[in-house]
């Protein structure tokens, strides 16, 4: 076993604390990682607040890391000591179901091993990224191309790809317009890509105080959702919303944002149903869909297609004594754009 050191949370109300956990000694195919820097998500958040549903803690989160190969089991073959990398928010699946087989092994249909608050093939509890080490199969391993700083690369490996896959699927690109509803992590994320990716891209924050930073993020226009007047001008003009926001929404509001044959796709889960009426659909064709980060296969392309067009989170970057203090920031929707923990300073 190896031992590692970590920051763990007890319960929903409870502050982090010093923790160490074991990682598994490397099989086969195993790959053990030094983690350097982890993003916090989210995600996270919710599931430590146990907003999703019951968690067995003590719990360690953290599923955007990033850091070095220190070991390689016997039969690894993509990856040497010594290579920078990353693990995002899945670790293993089955490997053979029709889904993991097309490559979206995030859709496995036995259920993917989430990087924490999951059970791994040994039956031993998941444990996440705000730690100094972990041990994960091969084929969850991503490389992180040289342009890209490890700090920044770590969030790439969940808002990056969470936002990247559903851009990708639902083809934005040019001649296409696209709003990002919520500019956190997710959010920039979102503007960045879909920039990027050569669609016109509209922010839909909750107020203009972050209009200089989207409109640098690559935005064209940015409006505020709490002037009633945006919902009014943007009526029927969006090929593609994402949706990012970690809190219910007003769906209908922004379903009416889309042109016909447009789809609003949520990333954001909150715990909170969603409702619709059906009418808001009806009228001109649209979709409501959702998208779960993406697979491995496509996570390296989001990766490669970062390091060529030169994109990088903006980021935050804490000490592990800070985390509390960040889920705070989090929450009040204080975040530029994504802090991500100093794993050294553990
Ligand atoms: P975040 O950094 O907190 O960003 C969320 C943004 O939503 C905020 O910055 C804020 O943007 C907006 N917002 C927050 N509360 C709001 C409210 N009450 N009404 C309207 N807007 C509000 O969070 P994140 O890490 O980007 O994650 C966003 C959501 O995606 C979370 O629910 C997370 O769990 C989920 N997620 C899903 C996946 C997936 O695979 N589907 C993957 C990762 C995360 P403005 O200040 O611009 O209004
Ligand atoms: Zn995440």
């Amino acid at each position: 076993m190896i031992t590692a050191k970590a920051r763990a949370v007890d319960g929903p109300d409870k502050p982090f604390r010093e923790a160490e956990i074991e990682r598994r000694d490397l099989d086969t195919k195993d790959v053990l990682i030094e983690i350097k820097y982890a993003g916090i998500c989210h995600s996270d958040i919710h599931t430590a607040h146990e907003e999703w549903g019951p968690v067995n803690f003590p719990l360690v989160p953290g599923h955007e890391i990033a850091g070095f190969v220190t070991e390689v089991g016997s039969e690894v073959s993509k990856y040497k000591v010594g290579d920078r990398v990353g693990v995002g928010c899945m670790v293993s699946s089955c490997g053979d179901c029709e889904n993991c087989r097309k490559g979206e092994e995030q859709y496995c249909l036995k259920g993917n091993i989430p990087t924490y608050a999951g059970v791994d093939k040994y039956g031993e509890p998941t444990q996440g990224g705000y730690s100094t080490h972990i041990v994960v199969e091969e084929d969850f391993v991503l490389r992180i191309p040289d342009n890209i700083e490890l700090d920044a690369a770590a969030p790439l490996l969940c808002a990056g790809i969470t936002t990247y896959s559903p851009l990708h699927h639902w083809n934005a690109g040019p001649g296409k317009k696209v709003a990002i509803v919520g500019m956190g992590g997710l959010g920039h994320m979102a503007v960045k890509i879909a920039h990027a990716m050569g669609a016109e891209v509209t922010v839909l924050s909750q107020t203009l105080n972050k209009k200089e930073d989207g409109l640098k993020f690559g935005a064209d226009h940015y409006y505020a959702t709490k002037d009633s007047d945006t919902f009014e001008k943007l009526a029927g003009s969006f090929d593609l919303i994402i949706n990012t926001v970690s809190a219910k929404i007003n769906l209908d509001a922004y379903i009416s944002l889309l042109a016909l044959d447009g789809a609003i796709v949520n990333v954001g889960a909150p715990a909170e149903p969603l409702s619709l009426n059906v009418f808001s659909l009806i009228g001109h064709r649209r979709s409501f869909a959702g998208s779960l980060i993406g697979g491995i296969r496509e996570t390296q392309e989001m990766l490669d297609f970062c390091s060529e067009h030169n994109i990088a989170p903006q980021i935050e970057v804490i000490s592990a004594d800070q985390i509390d203090e960040a889920y705070k920031r989090v929450l009040a929707s204080d975040v530029k754009y994504r802090f991500v923990i100093d794993i050294s300073t553990m």
